[in-house]
Formats: C-alpha cells, sequence, structure tokens
C-alpha cells in the first residue's frame, strides 16, 4: 500500500488481529515521507454474501445498509460510534453461524440478529427497529 499523503511506498510496523470484528489492523510507516497511518483489512462481505428477500429477490450483503438501519434505531441519531459498535457485534454474531456458508441468507436471519443484539443494548432502539423491519415480532413483544 502506497503512503496516503505522498504515494510513497510504505511498511508495515505493527499489525493485530481483532478477532471480534475479523479485521487486521495495521500501522503503517512511510519510507519516503515517515508519514504513520493505520489500515484495517476487512472481509468484503459484499462480494461474498448475499441475502434473500420474502419477495424472491436476492441481493449483496452491505454493512452500511445494515449500519443505516440500527442508527435510524438510535435515540438519537448521531450515535455514530455506538451503531458502529452495534454493527460490529451484529454481525461477529452472523458470522458465528458461519455467514458466508448460509449464503443466500434469509433477510429475517440478519433482522432476529439485529434485534437480539439491540435489545440488550436498549428497549427504545430494539422497538424502533422492530417496528421499521419486523413488525410481527413487536406486536408479540407487546403482547407479554
Ligand atoms: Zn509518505
Amino acid at each position: 500500500m502506497v503512503c496516503i499523503y505522498c504515494s510513497g511506498n510504505t511498511n508495515v510496523t505493527n499489525s493485530r488481529l481483532q478477532k471480534r470484528s475479523n479485521n487486521i489492523w495495521r500501522r503503517r510507516s512511510c519510507r519516503h515521507c515517515a508519514a504513520v497511518f493505520t489500515t484495517i483489512e476487512s472481509p468484503d462481505t459484499a462480494s461474498s454474501i448475499v441475502v434473500s428477500y420474502e419477495d424472491g429477490s436476492i441481493k449483496p450483503f452491505l454493512r452500511d445498509k445494515l449500519f443505516i438501519s440500527i442508527l435510524k434505531s438510535l435515540p438519537e441519531n448521531d450515535q455514530y460510534e455506538s451503531a458502529a459498535e452495534l454493527t460490529t457485534t451484529i454481525i461477529s454474531t452472523l458470522m458465528g453461524k458461519s455467514l458466508a456458508k448460509m449464503s443466500p441468507m434469509p433477510a429475517a436471519d440478519i433482522i432476529k440478529a439485529a434485534q437480539t443484539v439491540l435489545h440488550r443494548y436498549n428497549r427504545t432502539s430494539y422497538l424502533r427497529y422492530s417496528a421499521e423491519y419486523a413488525a410481527d415480532s413487536v406486536r408479540i413483544t407487546r403482547k407479554n
């Protein structure tokens, strides 16, 4: 990878596997200008996992789409860091089920994973998310 400041060649000075997110974090140093910056390598879910919807359509799994749905469910719509962490947790929950092997993955499974994580996080967020993406679940919850 080239330097983000001068396009010179770089060396990796440190690297770690982030187990929870299945990312590889790397600290890089530029051989030309000595700038230091970080890169993160993560699986390209959009090219390896597809989601099947009830109407029969199949679409790539987009992390950003999940992120936006979580962000919209949070009490304050500017909780970007919380939404990013919750999104990572939901994806790691799905990864535990061998995400790629389950491809195409039913959209309902992703919604269930998101509901489980949001339920532990904040009841209001869980209800907002459920009202938007899984109306039946909200009805069941309200009966109890
Ligand atoms: Zn440089």
